[in-house]
C-alpha cells in the first residue's frame, strides 16, 4: 500500500485524549507498536500511561554515547519504578569511528551538515535499526515544542521512516498540561529540567535556555530554528 493510500486509511485521532490513543494504538497493533522515549517530560508522561494500559508495553531508547548522566539517571529510575528493562540501540562502533577518525570528536559544531551527519550516525540509523518489524511508534512530540513541529498529527504515515505509522498523542498537549501530569502522578523526571534544560539532547548540543527564550533555544544553540531537527522526526 501507499503512503498516500495508507493516510486515507487512518483513523481520525484528533479529539481523542492520550490515554485513548494509547488504548487504540495497543489493541490495534499489540507487540507491533513500541514508544521511543529519550526520557524527555513527555516521554515520561507516555511511559507511565502507556504501562498503565500494558505493564509489558515496548519501550526503547536510542543512547548515541554523548548522553548526559542526569539521563542515564532518570533512565534508571523509571525502570526501577515499573520494574521494567527498556530496550537501548547504540550507533555502530564502526561507523563511530570513522566519523571521529575523518572529522574530529566535535564535528558537529563545524556545520549543519557534520551536525546531520553525527545525528545520522548516532540516532537516525539505530532509530532504523529500533524500528525494524514494526507497524507502528510512538513519540512525545508536541505542536508548541518548534516551528518544525506546528504541523504534526496526532496519527500520520512516517514517510522518512518506510511508512511506517507515527503516533504522537501528546501533539496538542501544552507545557503546562505535561509538568501538571508529571506532578500529579509524581513520575520521576530528568533532573536538568530543573536546571534552566526544557528541552534534553546530546551533551555538546545541549545548553540551558534564558528566561523568555524558545524552549528549544538550547538544542543546537548555534544553528537557525529552522534546521533544529536531528533526522528523527523529519516530514517530508
Ligand atoms: Fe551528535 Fe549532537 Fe546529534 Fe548527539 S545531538 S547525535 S552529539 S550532533
Amino acid at each position: 500500500m501507499s503512503s498516500k493510500e495508507k493516510i486515507k486509511e487512518l483513523p481520525d485521532l484528533e479529539g481523542k485524549s492520550a490515554q485513548e490513543i494509547l488504548h487504540w494504538a495497543n489493541a490495534t497493533f499489540g507487540k507491533r507498536v513500541a514508544l521511543a522515549s529519550s526520557f524527555g517530560l513527555e516521554d515520561v508522561v507516555l511511559i507511565d500511561i502507556f504501562l498503565k494500559i500494558n505493564p509489558k508495553a515496548r519501550i526503547f531508547t536510542l543512547d548515541t554515547g554523548r548522553l548526559p548522566q542526569e539521563t542515564y539517571e532518570v533512565w534508571e529510575r523509571i525502570e526501577k519504578r515499573y520494574a521494567i528493562r527498556i530496550k537501548p540501540y547504540f550507533p555502530q562502533a564502526k561507523d563511530v569511528e570513522r566519523m571521529v577518525n575523518t572529522y574530529g570528536p566535535n564535528l558537529f559544531y563545524e556545520s549543519v551538515e557534520l551536525r546531520k551527519l553525527c545525528c545520522r550516525i548516532r540516532k537516525v540509523l539505530p532509530l532504523n535499526r529500533a524500528l525494524k518489524g514494526l507497524s507502528a511508534w510512538i513519540c512525545g512530540l508536541r505542536r508548541e515544542q518548534a516551528v518544525t513541529r506546528q504541523q504534526i498529527k496526532k496519527i500520520e504515515v512516517d514517510v522518512a521512516n518506510k511508512g511506517i505509522i507515527k503516533i504522537n498523542p501528546l501533539a496538542d498537549w501544552t507545557e503546562k498540561q505535561v509538568w501538571g501530569y508529571i506532578k500529579e502522578n509524581d513520575l520521576p523526571y530528568n533532573s536538568l529540567h530543573d536546571r534552566g534544560y526544557p528541552s534534553i539532547g546530546c551533551t555538546p548540543c545541549t545548553r540551558p535556555i534564558k528566561p523568555g527564550e524558545d524552549i528549544r533555544a538550547g538544542r543546537w544553540w548555534w544553528e537557525s530554528p529552522e534546521s533544529k531537527e536531528c533526522g528523527l522526526h523529519c516530514r517530508l
